[in-house]
C-alpha cells in the first residue's frame, strides 16, 4: 500500500479554486464558496495524525478503479470527535460500515487500483461539492454534530485544502495518467448504506446509482439479478440523478468515462466473512460485464445507451 502524506499536486489559483494541473487537460475539482487564501499556520493536520487517503494496488493493471468516499472514521487530533460520543461514532453517520474490507478484497480480485478516505464523513464529505450545505453537516441522520457549528471560513478552508482537495487531486491524477498511457478506465465507486433509515427497512441488498450513462449501470443490474436470492436496487437506496454524488461527476462524467456506483446493505458487510462473500459475488459479477469494449471508449456526449 502507498500512503501518500500530502499531496502535492493539489494547487489553488488566485480565485480559490482548487484544480489539478495533469497533463494536457486540468481537472477543476471544485469552486469553493466561502474562497478565502491558503490559511496561516497551525495547520489542520498534525504529524500524527493520519493521511487523508491511501492507494491501495496502485499498479493494478485491470482498466478499473475503485474508490470508497467514506472508507474512513478518523478525526484530526485538533477536531476531537466534534463533541460526538462512541455510540455515535459507530453509526453509520460516521463512515461507511464494512466497504474498506470489501474495497480491499475486490482490489485484490481484480487487481485494480483502490482509493480509501482516512477521516470520517462528518469532518468533511468526500463525496459533495464544497459548496453543498451537507459538504460539512450541521446534523446527519438527526444526530447534531456540534464541532461543525459556528464554522469560520479558514476553519472550512482547512478542511477542503487538507482533505478534501489531496483526495480528488490524487484521483484524478491517476486517472489522467491511465488514459496519457492508452488506457480508458472503467470508474466504480463504493458505499454502504445503513439497513434501517427513518423507521423504514430498506429492502435491497445492493443498489446500482446511476444517471444518464447507462454503459455499466444496467448490465451490471442485469448481471446482479443473476445471482440467487438478491434484491438488486436500481437507483436505490439513493439516487444517482439527484444531484448530490459529487466523485462520480467529477472523475468519471465529466470526462466521458463509463461508472457506476454500489452501494451494499451493511448488515451484509459488517464482518469480515460478509466482505468475503460480497467480493466474490462483485468479483464474478464485474469480470463478466467489463470486458465489453463501449465501456473502455471515452463518451462525451448526452447519455449513452448500454
Ligand atoms: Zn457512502
Amino acid at each position: 500500500m502507498v500512503t501518500l502524506r500530502r499531496f502535492r499536486g493539489a494547487q489553488i489559483d488566485k480565485a480559490g479554486r482548487f484544480f489539478y494541473a495533469a497533463g494536457r487537460n486540468a481537472v477543476n475539482l471544485a469552486l469553493m464558496q466561502d474562497a478565502q487564501p491558503p490559511s496561516p499556520t497551525p495547520a489542520l493536520l498534525g504529524p500524527d495524525d493520519p493521511a487523508p487517503f491511501s492507494v491501495v494496488n496502485p499498479e493494478g493493471r485491470t482498466d478499473l478503479l475503485l474508490f470508497c468516499d467514506h472508507a474512513g472514521r478518523a478525526f484530526p487530533a485538533r477536531l476531537e470527535t466534534l463533541g460526538l460520543g462512541p455510540r455515535e461514532l459507530d453509526q453509520h453517520i460516521a463512515w461507511d460500515i464494512g466497504i474498506a474490507g470489501l474495497g480491499r478484497r475486490l482490489s485484490a480480485a481484480l487487481d485494480a487500483p483502490l482509493f480509501l478516505t482516512a477521516y470520517s464523513r462528518l469532518v468533511i464529505d468526500c463525496n459533495r461539492h464544497l459548496t453543498d450545505p451537507t459538504s460539512i453537516p450541521q446534523e446527519s441522520d438527526r444526530t447534531p454534530i456540534p464541532g461543525n457549528r459556528g464554522l469560520t471560513p479558514a476553519e472550512r478552508h482547512q478542511r477542503q485544502a487538507e482533505i478534501f482537495a489531496p483526495y480528488h487531486a490524487a484521483l484524478g491524477a491517476l486517472i489522467q495518467k491511465r488514459l496519457d498511457d492508452g488506457h480508458v478506465p472503467v470508474v466504480v465507486s463504493l458505499h454502504s448504506f445503513t439497513p434501517v433509515m427513518n423507521g423504514f427497512q430498506r429492502p435491497w441488498h445492493v443498489g446500482v446509482l446511476w444517471n444518464r450513462d447507462a454503459r455499466l449501470a444496467v448490465p451490471l443490474m442485469q448481471r446482479l439479478a443473476q445471482e440467487p436470492d438478491l434484491v438488486v436496487g436500481d437507483n436505490e437506496p439513493y439516487s444517482g440523478r439527484d444531484g448530490h454524488g459529487y466523485s462520480i461527476k467529477a472523475h468519471a462524467e465529466a470526462l466521458g468515462l463509463a461508472h457506476g456506483l454500489l452501494e451494499i446493505r451493511q448488515d451484509l458487510i459488517a464482518a469480515e466473512a460478509g466482505q468475503d462473500r460480497w467480493a466474490a459475488i462483485l468479483h464474478r459479477v464485474l469480470l463478466d460485464v467489463l470486458g465489453r469494449p463501449i465501456l473502455h471508449e471515452r463518451h462525451l456526449g448526452e447519455g449513452s445507451t448500454p
